[in-house]
């Protein structure tokens, strides 16, 4: 499976038996998902692991708005613990993995295909049954387990999922590996070419990795958000204009850099129905709108038939990330391509998740990317 690579042939005997840690049965910290808007911070023990496994210490987990939204309308029966966006430090290895040793510094995927199924023979490896299944936890229903001090990483991330992250990237930055592969792979969904205009809807963190991803496969970004801090870092970071909305002229910018065409393209990195009309308008014709945001199931948004029809655009989403994408986002994130450590507002540790949730659902001006350092 893609990502064993040279690491498989390292020699077993090269591992520090004794920098082993935790010992058997002991507890850990972990932040409980225990019904709608509740997280509760309670020992839970430390998981086992089985012979093709490895635990991690978690360093770093991002705070992702699919979790806010699975914990703020309860989409997912309790308890669960949270947090898919992890990067750490091998803590133990079982006894049949030959690629990690205890102490690698690694990054995860939660979510990895099975490769030979009717959705991953054509590509839609988020669609695969058993991508489905989560593939790491802290204990309980497995929902990815960062929100822990400890992460199990089953046999099928470990040989496919993990990466290995050097010395020069911090634990925050590799935290971003999982949520940049989706922006690419979003990217990908939508054909962008070099040249493109490129409008995207929210200037949070994804919007603007989004945006940054965009702009390094050469395209002309927009982006548009309601908060000027947020789109003063969109600048900074590359977005060819910077709007709001509310009170800047859009479409005359947009007309300006397409001959009065309309964008090529508009990523929707934002819940709000509003945005996705308006993006439906905002494309040329033949252009095309992507859905990013919209993940609560039964969430209606409007749409002008005849604008699919007879102005033939179209409207696609993409959801979740790509194994054949990891190299790529690893490569973007490890050699700064895609300025990520610039998008993190807040670090907080287990027993603030919960204000680290309402400042994620609720962002204030200055506040982006949070990040939960167990
Ligand atoms: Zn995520
Ligand atoms: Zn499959």
């Amino acid at each position: 499976m893609a990502g064993r690579d040279s690491r498989g042939i390292r020699q077993k005997a090269m591992k520090s038996q004794n920098r082993q840690f935790p010992s058997n049965g002991q507890e850990m910290r972990a932040a409980v998902y225990r019904g709608p808007g509740e997280i509760s911070v309670e020992k839970v023990p430390v998981p086992d692991i089985l012979d093709g496994e490895i635990l991690v210490q978690v360093r770093a987990c991002g705070v992702c708005g699919t979790d806010l939204k699975k914990i703020a309308y309860g989409l997912v029966p309790p308890p669960r613990i949270f947090g898919h966006e992890v990067a750490g430090v091998v803590a133990r290895v079982g006894s049949a993995v030959t690629g990690f040793e205890v102490g690698d510094r690694v990054a995860t995927h939660h979510h990895i295909p099975c490769g030979n199924c009717f959705f991953c023979e054509k590509k839609l490896f988020s669609q695969c049954e058993f991508y489905r299944r989560t593939g790491t936890t802290a204990g309980f229903e497995p929902a990815g387990g960062g929100f822990a001090e400890y992460v199990r990483v089953m046999d099928w991330i470990v040989a496919g999922g993990t990466v290995r992250i050097p010395d020069s990237v911090s634990f925050d930055e590799a935290s971003f590996l999982e949520p940049l592969n989706t922006c690419l792979k979003a990217l990908e969904t939508a054909c962008v070419e070099p040249g493109e205009v490129v409008v995207v809807y929210g200037q949070g963190p994804v919007g603007l990795l989004l945006m940054q991803a965009a702009r390094a496969q050469g395209a002309r970004v927009v982006g548009l958000d309601f908060l000027e801090p947020r789109l003063e870092i969109a600048r900074e970071l590359g977005a060819e204009a910077a709007l709001d909305p509310a009170g800047d002229d859009v479409d005359r910018t947009i007309a300006l850099m397409t001959d009065g065409r309309g964008a090529d393209l508009a990523i929707v990195a934002a819940a709000s129905p509003e945005a996705v009309a308006d993006a439906q308008r905002i494309v040329r014709r033949g252009g095309r709108v992507l859905l990013f945001a919209q993940t609560v199931p039964g969430e209606k948004i409007p749409v002008d038939a005849s604008s699919i029809c007879m102005e033939e655009k179209r409207l696609i989403g993409s959801y979740s990330a790509s194994v054949e994408l990891q190299g790529k986002a690893a490569q973007m994130i490890f050699e700064r391509t895609i300025d990520v450590a610039r998008l993190i507002s807040h670090r907080f540790p287990l027993e603030l998740l919960q204000e680290g949730i309402r400042l994620a659902s609720h962002p204030s001006a200055h506040s982006l990317k949070v990040v939960i350092q167990p």
